[in-house]
């Protein structure tokens, strides 16, 4: 756990008790400040409660005696309408930030020479796998790395700081938003599509919240941007022209003049803006799909900047486990391919898994993205058939009719077994069934690993109603 002294002996509201909403109050409390938590649902306050958090109904307290509301990055803080607690705290002029900004300011107290460094990972696709991949390759070259944020643990359930730590965070668009002094020495921003948008305000405030990543960097700073979208393409032309921070390109689409491209399984660093020999990077197989490239361009540039090897890099990078939920293949039966792609929560990542994984049966659909699967339209040529679940059923049949086989599963396991009778008698050599949803988890299952794992369990279920004299 880490310390946060920045509120010592002062009163902090901390309002959304999930595991990071515990993390902080606790960490707070460590720094010695005065912690008054609260959240809506029962559930969750007795579980903070069990764990030792103060409650405090921040409904009946007066604002005024707060330092600082702390506020989970779950809750509306501007868009679609900020929550009535971010109001109360603004009519007062508290001010209000998430766990990433105590960290920051944690951070911060460290002199500059002894700071310990953070590798920060935005963007709309690939935050995750990035972020671990960074983290994977770091650790195997023997370096002190701390992997969280919006990834697994909580930023400020990770370990102590020290100056010879590496902090690599995955950082959400929403904890951007939260945190005014975060200073990330690698910044990397992978690539913008329409998400979330409800929550900034349409793309102008979600473009603006993913380029706070770049706040506070100066000399001797590095921003990794991808270049294959145009607003991201924008951006690393704004952010060269501002000469503060090093920029590195990354494409998995161009050759690069400077900076990192990954094409056709080769990878050319021109960092230096001479074309170094180009690598082969074909042995990452955790990493299949144009998109994947993006992300090992990312990483390999991010741990060129902080001073490793490219060789190193590169080895490292081949014995990447890969993570589970995202083209994740969990078996094959009969033949048939079994990929579970649950964390696809929009259409952006859904047409990655599509192009890395042509003439598939596609299982699609949940709570619609505000986006829905219109801009797919280009790629319905390349599925096979798409078999529908969720609250999305109904909307997608209309999106897909004339244009792509489709049939109304809206469940699963229903899903399931038709893709797996089709794709076994079409006859088709290595056919594929991709469960890339495209849509958020929550009309289902709890989230998306939930999801995931439901998958995988009608799977197996496949297996289990199989004749035992049948092979597998
Ligand atoms: P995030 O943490 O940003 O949600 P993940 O690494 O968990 O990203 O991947 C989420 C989904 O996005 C996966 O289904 C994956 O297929 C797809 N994806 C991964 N990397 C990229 C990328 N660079 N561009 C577009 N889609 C991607």
């Amino acid at each position: 756990m880490i310390p946060v002294r920045s509120f010592e002996g002062k009163d902090v509201a901390v309002f959304g008790l999930g595991r990071s909403g515990i993390a902080t109050c606790k960490a707070l409390m460590a720094g010695g400040a005065r912690v008054c938590a609260w959240d809506d649902n029962e559930n969750a306050r007795k579980a903070a409660e069990e764990a030792g958090v103060p409650m405090v109904d921040l409904n009946r307290r007066d604002w005024q005696t707060f330092a600082a509301l702390v506020l989970s990055p779950g809750i509306p803080f501007r868009f679609p309408e900020p929550h009535r607690f971010v109001r109360m705290a603004q009519l007062v002029g508290t001010p209000v930030i998430g766990d990433m900004e105590l960290f920051a300011r944690a951070v911060n107290e460290f002199r500059s020479v002894d700071r310990p460094r953070i590798v920060g990972i935005t963007g709309t696709n690939g935050k995750s796998t990035t972020t671990a991949l960074v983290g994977h390759i770091l650790k195997v070259n023997g370096k002190d790395v701390r992997v969280g944020g919006n990834i697994g643990v909580g930023v400020l359930d990770l370990e102590k700081l020290h100056s010879e730590a590496i902090y690599v965070l995955e950082l959400s668009s929403y904890q951007l938003d939260l945190a005014e002094s975060l200073r990330c020495d690698v910044a990397v921003m992978l690539n913008i599509s329409p998400d979330h948008l409800s929550r900034h305000g349409g793309m102008d405030g979600y473009v603006s919240a993913k380029r706070r990543i770049f706040r506070n960097q100066g000399t001797g700073d590095f921003a990794i941007v991808g270049v294959d979208d145009v607003r991201s393409g924008v951006m690393a032309t704004q952010l060269t022209g501002e000469a503060m921070r090093q920029v590195i390109p990354i494409s998995a689409e161009y050759g690069l003049g400077r900076g990192v491209a990954v094409l056709e399984g080769m990878l050319q660093d021109s960092i230096a803006g001479r074309a170094e020999q180009p690598v082969d990077i074909s042995g990452a197989k955790a990493l299949p799909g144009r998109h994947n490239h993006q992300n090992v361009a990312a990483a390999y540039a991010a741990c060129r900047a902080l001073g490793l090897e490219p060789a190193d890099i590169v080895s490292a990078i081949e014995t990447f486990p890969g993570l589970p939920h995202r083209l994740e293949t969990i078996g094959y039966l009969e033949g048939v391919r079994f990929i579970n792609d649950s964390k696809a929560t929009n259409a952006q990542a859904a047409e990655q898994a599509i192009r890395a994984f042509p003439n598939a049966w596609w299982i699609v659909g949940g709570r619609p993205k505000e986006e829905g699967i219109d801009d797919l339209a280009p790629l319905f040529g390349q599925i096979r058939k798409a078999y529908l679940i969720g609250e999305s059923t109904e909307a997608f049949a209309r999106v897909l009719t004339d244009k792509l086989d489709h049939a109304k599963c809206r469940t699963l396991d229903v899903a399931v077994a038709q893709a797996f009778e089709d794709a076994k008698a079409s006859g088709v050599k290595d056919p594929v069934i991709l469960f890339s949803p495209a849509c958020a988890s929550f009309d289902q299952f709890r989230d998306f690993e939930q999801r995931g794992l439901a998958f995988r369990q009608e799977a197996v279920n496949l297996v289990k109603r199989r004749p035992a004299s049948q092979p597998v």
